[in-house]
C-alpha cells in the first residue's frame, strides 16, 4: 500500500494551493510519473469481476487472464460486484498485490434503487417533484455505497419520443427542459455535496448521445439526426448534467448519421471536453469500443481502440480493446501518450474525489450495509415516491375514489397478485418477488369488503435474455370463465393489467403498444358483464389503449412502482391519497403514431383548426394523442384563468412576469402541476408549436384560488439558431399556461432587439 500512503504523505501545498483540486492535480501528476504505460492503460480498463476471481481457484480456467491482469494493475475499475465484503476482498487483493496499490472503483447500475426499489425513473418523473427525485436518488446512493459501490451508471438522461423503445422506462420522458431539471435532481441526489462522503456515489449521464432516437424504437439501432435536433432536443439534459458536475458520462451504443458515438470526436472532444469544458470521466458502454468493429467503422479492435481513445472515450467497459491494443498504438504513434495521460488523470481524479486514496477501504463495512439496506426509512420513502408517481388517466361515473367499504370487489388480472413485476427492470440487488402486490394492498385497505379473485390470463415472457424474442403466451383462455364469474358477482371490479418487469428495459423493444397477450380480450369479456371496472395499469412505457379509454370508466397508470406498489395504489383507490402525477411522455392512440410528442413542429402545408396544428396526419385515426404530455387527473377539479403578462413587449435583458389563477372548484384538497409553455412564432429555423419553460407543483385546498407566478427571461427563449448560435431571436412569442400541453390558454408578447444590436 505504499503509494496509497505515499500519495497522502506527498505534500505539495504551497501558498497558492488553496483548493483541493490543485492539490489533487499535483498529487496525481506525481503518481502519473511513477506509472508505466501498461499501468496507465490498466486504469482505463473496466471488467465485471466476480468473487471467483479473487477467491480460491482464481488461477484456473478462463478466469486466469483477468486474475493476472487484476494482480498486475491492469484493471482500474470493476462493475457488478455485489456486497461490501466481496468488494473489500477484491480491493484488498488489488491494493496489496499491485505494484502501485491504486484502489479500484466499484460500479453498478443503481437505476431506481439498490435494495429498496423506488418507482421506475419514467414513473417517478410523473411526479414532477424534483425534491422527491433527489431524495430517492440519495437513498439509493446510501444503500449502494453501504454495499461497497462508489459509482452508479445513472441517470439515463436520453430523451425519447418512441414508446416502442424498451428503455424509456429508465428516462424522464420526452421533454428536454423537464429532462434537464430531473437530471440535475438525480445527480445531486446520488452525488450529494461531497463525493468522498461514504453515503454518496458518483453519477453517470448516459448515453451520450442520441440513444433514445434509435430508428423505429429498436434497441441498439442506428440513429439519424440533424445537428439542430441534436443540440436543441437531445443534448440539453447532458449539458445540464455537465454543469451539475456529474462525475462521469457514458457513450451510447448507436451511431449518429454514420459515426459511432463511442468514436465521435465532435461529441466528445469538441463539445463535451472542449466547449463544455468537462473534466470528468467518459466510460464506454458495455463493449461499445469493440462494437466499433461491428458497426463496420473499424477493421479490428486495434483500430477501434485508436478511434475511441482519440475521440475522447476514457474507460473501456468490458471490451478488452484498450488493454490489448493501446500500448502498441502508442508505440506506433497512432495514439499520443499525452492523450492516455489525460484519460488516466480523469480516472485518478475520480478516485481521489471519492476519497479512495485517503482510505481505499472506507466504503466497506458489512455492519453499515446491514443497517442501511431495505431499512424502514427507505421503505417509507418508496411509499411516498410510489404515491406521487401514479397518474389518474380517466375517472368517470365517480368510480374513484372507492367510497363504500362494504362492497363486493372482484380482483382480476395477471398482475394483481404479482409481487415481482412492480420491482421493475434494472432492479439493483432487490430480492425477487418482494414487492407489496396490489392484491395485498387492497385486502389491507378494504377489511370489510367481500373480495374475490381470479388471475384470468397469464402474462409470460421468454427467457430473461434481451437478444431473444419475448414470447407472450397467447393461447390459454382457461382462466377466462372464472374471471368472468368473479366480475359478474362483484359490485366493482379492479383489473391489474400491463407488462411484466422484463417487457421493458434494455433489449426489450416492442412493435405494438397494446396490452400484451390475451389481456385486451379478457377485458372485453369482463366489460360485457360489469360496467364498474377500474383498470390499474402496470407497465414500463406509454401504452396505446384507445379501446380501454373508450370503454373502461376508470384508468389508473401505476407503472412499476417499486416495493410499496400495492400499498400506494390502494391509497389512491381509497382516496387516502389524491393523485397528482402527470405524464412526461405522450400516450399514442395507436403504435402507428409514434414517434409522437407535444413539441412537434408545423409543416409547410397550410394549417387547419384553431391551434393551426395537425395538418400532417394519418387518414385513419384522430391525429391527437390519447393522453398528451403533462396530462393527469386528480380527485380535485381545477379551473385556470387566462395568463396575465406584465408587458406585451420586452427587451433582450428584460424579464416577463406571468400570472395565472388556479381554482380548486371541488371539495377535495389537492396538488396541481401548473405548466408554462412558450411558442416562438417565427424563427431562423422551424420552431416547435410549444415548449415547456416552467412549472409549479402547488397544493390548493378545496374551494381555494391560488395565484401562480412565473418569470421568463430571454435565456429561457434561447435555442441553437440557424447559425448554431445559442440565443433568443427577437420577434413575436406566445406564452401559454394550463394543466397539460393540450389545454392551454395563451397571451402574446414581442421580444424587441436591443437598439445597439442594430448598429
Ligand atoms: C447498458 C448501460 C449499462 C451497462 C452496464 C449496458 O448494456 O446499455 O446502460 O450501464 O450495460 O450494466
Amino acid at each position: 500500500t505504499f503509494i496509497v500512503s505515499g500519495i497522502v504523505a506527498m505534500t505539495y501545498l504551497t501558498n497558492e494551493d488553496t483548493d483541493r483540486d490543485s492539490v489533487a492535480n499535483k498529487k496525481i501528476d506525481s503518481l502519473l510519473n511513477l506509472m508505466t504505460l501498461e499501468e496507465k492503460i490498466g486504469q482505463l480498463n473496466q471488467y465485471s469481476i466476480g468473487p471467483e476471481l479473487t477467491g480460491p481457484g482464481a488461477k484456473e480456467g478462463n478466469q486466469q487472464i483477468r486474475y493476472e491482469q487484476l494482480k498486475s494493475g491492469q484493471v482500474g475499475s470493476v462493475l457488478n460486484l455485489l456486497g461490501a465484503e466481496q468488494a473489500y476482498e477484491t480491493q484488498k487483493f488489488v491494493v496489496e498485490n499491485t505494484r502501485l496499490g491504486i484502489p479500484l472503483i466499484f460500479a453498478f447500475d443503481v437505476v431506481h434503487g439498490y435494495k429498496t426499489m423506488f418507482p421506475l425513473p419514467l414513473a417517478e418523473s410523473s411526479s414532477w417533484d424534483l425534491d422527491l427525485m433527489e431524495r430517492t436518488a440519495a437513498a439509493a446512493a446510501k444503500e449502494a455505497a453501504s454495499a461497497g459501490i462508489q459509482w452508479t451508471f445513472a441517470p439515463m438522461v436520453d430523451i425519447s419520443r418512441d414508446a416502442r423503445w424498451g428503455r424509456v422506462m429508465e428516462g424522464a420522458g420526452e421533454d428536454a427542459y423537464l429532462g434537464s431539471e430531473i437530471a440535475i435532481a438525480r445527480i445531486n441526489g446520488f452525488q450529494g455535496n461531497d463525493l468522498s462522503d461514504i453515503n454518496t456515489i458518483a453519477a453517470c449521464a448516459k448515453h451520450f448521445a442520441g440513444y433514445g432516437f434509435v430508428e423505429s424504437g429498436k434497441d441498439y439501432n442506428n440513429v439519424y439526426l440533424g445537428k439542430h435536433q441534436l443540440l436543441n432536443t437531445i443534448l440539453p439534459p447532458f449539458k445540464a448534467a455537465a454543469d451539475a458536475n456529474v462525475a462521469t458520462f457514458m457513450n451510447a451504443f448507436n451511431d449518429i448519421d454514420g459515426i459511432p458515438s463511442t468514436a465521435n470526436d465532435y461529441l466528445l472532444r469538441e463539445l463535451l471536453k472542449g466547449e463544455w469544458n468537462y473534466d470528468g470521466v467518459v466510460v464506454s458502454d458495455w463493449n461499445s469500443i469493440g462494437e466499433i468493429v461491428t458497426h463496420g467503422v473499424a477493421a479490428d479492435k486495434y483500430e477501434a481502440a485508436v478511434m475511441a481513445l482519440n475521440a475522447g472515450s476514457d474507460i473501456d467497459m468490458e471490451g478488452t480493446a484498450y488493454i490489448d491494443n493501446l500500448k502498441k498504438a502508442v508505440e506506433n504513434g497512432d495514439v499520443k501518450e499525452k492523450d492516455i495521460d489525460d484519460a488516466v488523470r480523469r480516472v485518478l481524479k475520480l478516485k481521489y474525489d471519492l476519497g479512495l486514496f485517503d482510505d481505499p477501504y472506507k466504503y466497506f463495512d458489512s455492519k453499515r450495509e446491514e443497517k442501511t439496506l431495505f431499512n424502514k426509512e427507505h421503505r417509507k420513502l418508496a411509499h411516498e415516491a410510489a404515491l406521487k408517481s401514479i397518474v389518474l388517466l380517466k375517472n368517470e361515473n365517480n368510480l374513484l375514489p372507492i367510497k363504500e367499504k362494504e362492497l363486493s370487489i372482484g380482483l382480476i388480472g395477471p398482475l394483481m397478485k404479482d409481487k415481482d413485476s412492480p420491482l421493475g427492470n434494472w432492479r439493483g440487488a432487490a430480492d425477487k418477488g418482494t414487492a407489496v402486490s396490489l392484491y395485498e394492498g387492497i385486502v389491507k385497505s378494504f377489511p370489510d369488503a367481500n373480495i374475490d379473485y381470479a388471475e384470468g390470463v397469464k402474462l409470460s415472457i421468454g427467457p430473461n435474455n434481451f437478444f431473444n424474442k419475448t414470447v407472450i403466451e397467447e393461447e390459454d383462455r382457461s382462466g377466462f370463465a372464472k374471471a368472468i364469474q368473479v366480475a359478474k358477482n362483484s359490485d366493482i371490479v379492479i383489473v391489474a393489467m400491463g407488462e411484466t418487469a422484463y417487457m421493458s428495459g434494455e433489449g426489450r423493444s416492442r412493435s405494438t403498444l397494446d396490452l400484451p397477450g390475451l389481456q385486451p380480450e379478457l377485458l372485453k369479456e369482463l366489460k360485457k358483464v360489469n360496467d364498474n371496472i377500474i383498470l390499474v395499469l402496470m407497465n414500463g412505457r406509454p401504452l396505446a389503449i384507445s379501446w380501454e379509454d373508450e370503454n373502461i370508466p376508470a384508468i389508473v397508470e401505476a407503472w412499476h412502482l417499486g416495493h410499496e406498489a400495492g400499498n400506494a395504489i390502494a391509497d389512491v383507490l381509497t382516496g387516502k391519497f389524491n393523485p397528482s402525477g402527470k405524464l412526461t411522455m405522450t400516450f399514442p392512440r395507436s403504435v402507428g403514431q409514434v414517434p409522437i410528442y407535444y413539441d412537434y413542429k408545423n409543416t409547410g402545408r397550410p394549417s387547419s383548426g384553431p391551434d393551426q396544428v395537425f395538418y400532417t396526419h394519418h387518414n385513419d385515426i384522430d391525429p391527437s394523442p390519447l393522453y398528451p404530455f403533462g396530462y393527469g387527473l386528480s380527485y380535485s377539479k381545477y379551473e385556470y384563468s387566462n395568463p396575465v403578462i406584465s408587458k406585451d413587449k420586452i427587451g433582450m435583458n428584460d424579464t416577463l412576469q406571468i400570472k395565472v389563477m388556479v381554482k380548486n372548484t371541488s371539495s377535495i384538497d389537492g396538488e396541481e402541476i401548473v405548466q408554462l409553455y412558450t411558442r416562438d412564432i417565427t424563427g431562423s429555423i422551424t420552431r416547435p408549436v410549444k415548449q415547456l419553460k416552467g412549472y409549479k407543483k402547488v397544493a390548493i385546498k378545496a374551494g381555494e384560488s391560488k395565484e401562480i407566478n412565473f418569470e421568463l427571461t430571454t435565456e429561457d427563449l434561447a435555442f441553437y439558431t440557424r447559425d448554431f448560435d445559442y440565443e433568443a431571436e427577437p420577434g413575436e412569442f406566445q406564452v401559454m399556461t394550463g394543466p397539460n400541453s393540450s389545454e392551454l390558454k395563451s397571451a402574446k408578447f414581442k421580444l424587441i432587439p436591443n437598439e445597439t444590436d442594430n448598429l
